[in-house]
């Protein structure tokens, strides 16, 4: 594989995959750019070497269909902004050619949202997985996938990989396009080298106590890391909407708050390996109850496991964050992925910033905090406090498979 630092840009177009899945508001302005600023010193490197940039990206999930409202001529501006030049906008990805063709060097080409394609993902559309002509239609895809990755490919000389949010992704444009090019002329950027780094700074040198907060609205979603930590950590905060079903698989009340009923058991075995592991298990004790999911909701504190009827559970209560804060600010190691509340509405986010007062505190005495995932970063720079924590990645299921030592497609691909 050839290295970004070494590769001679000059007169060459590069095309990035980067990771331009940033969070729009209703009216289309980005409210975080983390994953834009991220890119930005991989971007420099080909222009201030003298080549051109073909970026690409999804937005959203627009399973395989054009919706403006994921369109990333919205972001255009921002990316211009953020690399200090004028960034041209390809409308259809797939048929860009003619643009790439124009490009000289320092020119910088957006391409539309590349999941508008099925072939992006390479899953087929419109067919269940039951259906006797599945395979077949898989088979299709993958085929078709493979040219759709040959088109990305033809508009330039070298491929970087750069998205470390979706490198956890087998996709044309993350783990197919390395084919059309060889050895030599594809490589990881910058930011993915800093991501993998800051994972194995977790992984490979751990500092004890290593404290796990895991937040956010399932257990489902979220069991496989939290399965894998068990064996890994020496304190495990969950926190979020995975309290109610915690509690009530203990024979908790919870009123009207989110729970997975067919995860009760899965709570169980989840507190039984915590015993077995010798895992110090924090899981809220009071709560911030409120009688309807809003910002305008009338509250009040109760025990999580004791919630009256017609009220949810929406944020940690006072004596769940000092219980939160104790085992944060006496680790040495700290990971944080998934908010303590429901942090949107400003009623509810106590929880998650004593969580991050707590990691600054820990990181100010030497401990290093590593923050993903899109809601834990977007807390954190809500709180204004992204430069007292070691390392915000902007991965979230790619860097929780990462932590679980899972090898990412992304990176596989380019051995
Ligand atoms: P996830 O996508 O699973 O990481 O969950 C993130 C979402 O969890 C955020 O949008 C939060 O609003 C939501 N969340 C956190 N705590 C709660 C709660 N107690 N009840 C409902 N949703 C919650």
């Amino acid at each position: 594989m050839a290295t970004i630092d070494q590769f001679d840009f000059a007169g060459k177009k590069a095309i990035v995959r980067v990771d331009f899945n940033v969070p729009l508001d209703e009216n289309g302005q980005i409210t975080d750019d983390t994953r834009i600023r991220g890119a930005i010193p991989t971007l420099k490197r080909v222009l201030e070497g003298g080549g051109a940039l073909i970026l690409m990206s999804h937005m959203g999930k627009p399973k395989g269909k054009v919706n403006p409202k994921l369109s990333l001529a919205q972001i255009t501006e921002a990316v211009g902004k953020a690399l200090g030049t004028n960034v041209q906008f390809a409308p259809d990805c797939a048929k860009a050619k003619e643009q790439a063709d124009a490009l000289k060097p320092g020119d910088v080409l957006l391409l539309e949202n590349l999941r508008f394609y099925p072939e992006e993902e390479g899953k087929p559309v419109g067919i269940e997985k039951e259906d006797p002509a599945y395979e077949e239609a898989k088979k299709a895809m993958k085929a078709s996938q493979k040219e759709f990755a040959k088109t990305l490919a033809s508009y330039a000389d070298c491929y970087i990989m750069d998205a470390f949010g979706t490198a956890h992704r087998k996709h044309a444009s993350t783990a197919v396009i390395d084919e059309y090019f060889d050895k030599d002329h594809r490589m990881l950027g910058y930011l993915m080298e800093k991501e993998v780094n800051a994972v194995n700074a977790v992984l490979n040198n751990i500092q004890r106590p290593f404290t796990a907060i895991m937040g956010g609205s399932k257990v489902s979603t979220k069991i496989g890391i939290i399965e894998n930590l068990l064996g890994k950590v020496d304190n495990l905060i969950l926190c979020g909407g995975m309290t109610y079903t915690f509690a009530k698989a203990m024979g908790g009340k919870i009123g009207n708050s989110i729970c997975e009923d067919d995860k009760l058991d899965v709570a169980l075995a989840v507190i039984e390996k915590a015993k077995e592991n010798n895992v110090n298990l924090v899981l809220g004790t009071d709560c911030i109850a409120a009688d309807a999911f809003s910002n305008d909701a009338n509250t009040q504190v109760c025990m999580a496991n004791d919630i009256p009827d017609g009220w949810q559970g929406l944020d940690a209560g006072p004596e769940t964050q000092k219980a939160f804060a104790e085992a944060i600010e006496s680790a040495k190691t700290i990971l944080w992925n998934g908010p303590a509340g429901v942090f949107e509405f400003d009623k509810f986010i106590g929880g998650s910033k004593a969580i991050a007062d707590a990691i600054a505190k820990a990181t100010a005495n030497g401990a290093f905090s590593l923050i993903g995932g899109g809601d834990s970063v977007a807390c954190i720079n809500k709180f204004g406090m992204a430069d007292q924590v070691s390392y915000i990645s902007t991965g979230g299921g790619a860097l929780l498979e990462a932590i679980e030592g899972k090898e990412l497609p992304g990176i596989a691909a380019m051995a």
